[in-house]
């Protein structure tokens, strides 16, 4: 199996399109088009993905979070198969680099990684400042994942520092 640095167990975790291949007209691990933000693609399988055929577009917002000379991870994150998002891409950076995407978690994932800590104040602390900034009352959040809410979770791979992006339809 293809293995990328910036997403874990990619299989898992994207959207597969039903359409065929546009470059080679495959229909195996066909990557959704939507989620590379680039108009031109709407299904690419993953050799051909790994093959460059198609790249995903990567916001300004987000390389900007990076002081250091970033060509190296950027390329890669090109061809990175993405999340799927729900509204935009917020790759999530720790420690001046892109963080690994673990996969979406559901209320018993949070339950499960708090092991003896109370589950919503581990899943807030894991919150992005994003999403905290727009949180008023937490239990409603936590209540909504897996139903109108997504959290999306990176890890640092220097730090290990967990950060959760929480999206909604
Ligand atoms: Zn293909
Ligand atoms: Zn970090």
């Amino acid at each position: 199996m293809e293995e990328y640095k910036y997403h874990k167990n990619f299989k898992k975790n994207v959207m597969f399109s039903k359409e065929k291949c546009q470059f080679c007209g495959s229909e195996i691990d066909c990557l959704e088009g939507t989620y590379f933000d680039n108009p031109e693609i709407k299904s690419v399988c993953v050799s051909c993905f790994k093959r460059k055929k198609a790249e995903v577009l990567i916001p300004e917002f987000i390389k900007n979070k990076i002081k250091k000379d970033l060509n190296q991870e950027i390329e890669e994150l090109k061809y990175t198969p993405p999340v799927p998002w729900i509204q935009y891409n917020d790759w999530q950076v720790c420690c001046d680099d892109f963080c690994i995407f673990i996969g979406e978690w559901k209320k018993e994932d949070f339950i499960r990684e708090a092991l003896d800590y109370d589950p919503i104040e581990f899943f807030k602390s894991l919150l992005n400042e994003y999403t905290l900034s727009l949180v008023d009352d937490i239990n409603i959040l936590w209540n909504d994942i897996g139903n109108n809410t997504a959290a999306f979770v990176f890890e640092c791979a220097k730090c290990n520092r967990k950060i959760v992006v929480c999206q909604s339809y």
